[in-house]
């Protein structure tokens, strides 16, 4: 996606600030950059879903072809606009600080935001009462994304995972400084004893000694499992169910009585698509009725020559039925054997030779 942006801007750059509108004689709007024309056609570069594509439009089908200055905000990503444009903007423009504000806050860039507000008000009183009003909901977003924020770490410590946990910390403290759980430790202690009290009762209610905590273990722990000693059973994706092997997950069977066929022998005919009957002594054949004298029916059994697996009653998955975990949804880590502890680099080298010296093929 960043790449697909970077070829973005490279290209503007190089095509200049203006995009080609093509409007067509049916209404159909298109707008890129035109890269050829001719008497009898245009070709025009789109992008659309970060994908390139060229169009070749007949000259006959277009109605009117205009320039338009490119509007960044709507190509660029959220922060790169924002990026560029406070560039551009003059250190005591206070409207451009404010409107730069007003984007960032509806692109959820709240730091950002702020600080964009506070210059305009601080340039310009006229926007004290807007830009204030801004604040304070950016204030409380803060304060709900920094909740958030820190349930993650919980949630990670809490479910022993303690990689997780360390990366979500990190995060943690140097996104939100601003906000209380960041910064008072009787609500941060409070928040721990509510919401997670497992973590309270291991690791203590306060932040620093759970911080240590955290990297201590992080040190020591199975990359690939963080120490809990097992992985996702990557079969099942940790459900301990197995994929049905009789409909092999598609829910349905060929039907028996069509053998999948949809259709059976017309039982009147007899499949024979001809009925006889008697006139009198002469033998009369008449066009069978039931079946249009094909000799076949719609099989009443089934839909399509296809019923409802028997095996799994249509549900595509064996519950509990995975061979590869014995269902239980996870299995022995492989990295650390099922030690949960990471191991010393002189050791893993150590087994990297014996693998190498006696393994290989057989
Ligand atoms: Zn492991
Ligand atoms: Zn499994
Ligand atoms: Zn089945
Ligand atoms: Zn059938
Ligand atoms: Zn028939």
């Amino acid at each position: 996606m960043r790449m697909l942006a970077i070829a973005w801007i490279t290209w503007l750059a190089a095509a200049g600030l203006w995009a080609d509108i093509v409007i067509l004689k049916d209404g159909t709007r298109l707008e890129g950059k035109i890269i050829e024309k001719s008497g009898d056609w245009v070709k025009l570069e789109i992008t659309s879903g970060g994908q390139k594509a060229e169009l070749t439009i007949p000259r006959k089908d277009v109605k009117t072809i205009r320039e338009v200055p490119i509007d960044y905000s709507q190509i660029l990503p959220p922060r790169e606009y924002y990026e560029k444009r406070l560039k551009e903007i003059g250190a005591d423009d206070a409207q451009g600080h404010f409107d730069l504000g007003v984007f960032a806050y509806e692109k959820a860039l709240y730091r950002e935001a702020a600080m964009r507000f506070e210059k305009a008000m601080a340039l310009d009183e006229v926007f004290r009462g807007r830009s204030r009003e801004y604040l304070y909901k950016i204030q409380i977003f803060r304060e709900r994304e920094c909740k958030e924020a820190f349930e993650r770490v919980l949630a990670a410590i809490s479910g022993n995972r303690i990689l997780t946990a360390k990366a979500a910390l990190e995060n943690f403290r140097a996104e939100f400084t601003d906000c209380e759980l960041a910064k008072d430790a009787a609500v941060q202690a409070k928040f721990i004893a509510e919401k997670f009290p497992d973590v309270g009762r291991t690791y203590g209610a306060d932040l620093a000694a759970i911080i240590k905590a955290v990297e201590e273990k992080a040190k020591r722990v199975c990359p690939d499992c963080e120490g809990r000693k097992s992985v996702e059973c990557s079969a099942c994706g940790g459900s301990g169910d197995a994929t049905c092997n009789l409909c092999e997950g598609s829910k349905a069977i060929d039907c028996e009585d069509c053998a999948g066929k949809a259709e059976v022998r017309c039982s009147v005919c007899k499949g024979y698509g001809k009925t006889e009957r008697y006139e009198g002594r002469k033998r009369v054949r008449d066009p069978c009725k039931p079946c249009k004298s094909t000799g076949v029916v719609p099989c009443e059994a089934c839909k399509k020559g296809k019923v409802q697996c028997t095996l799994c009653r249509g549900k595509g998955v064996v519950r509990k039925g995975c061979e590869s975990c014995s269902s239980e949804g996870k299995v022995a880590c492989g990295t650390c054997e099922g030690s949960g502890e990471r191991e010393p680099a002189e050791e893993q080298e150590e087994k990297g030779r014996r693998k190498r010296k006696f393994g290989g093929p057989r």
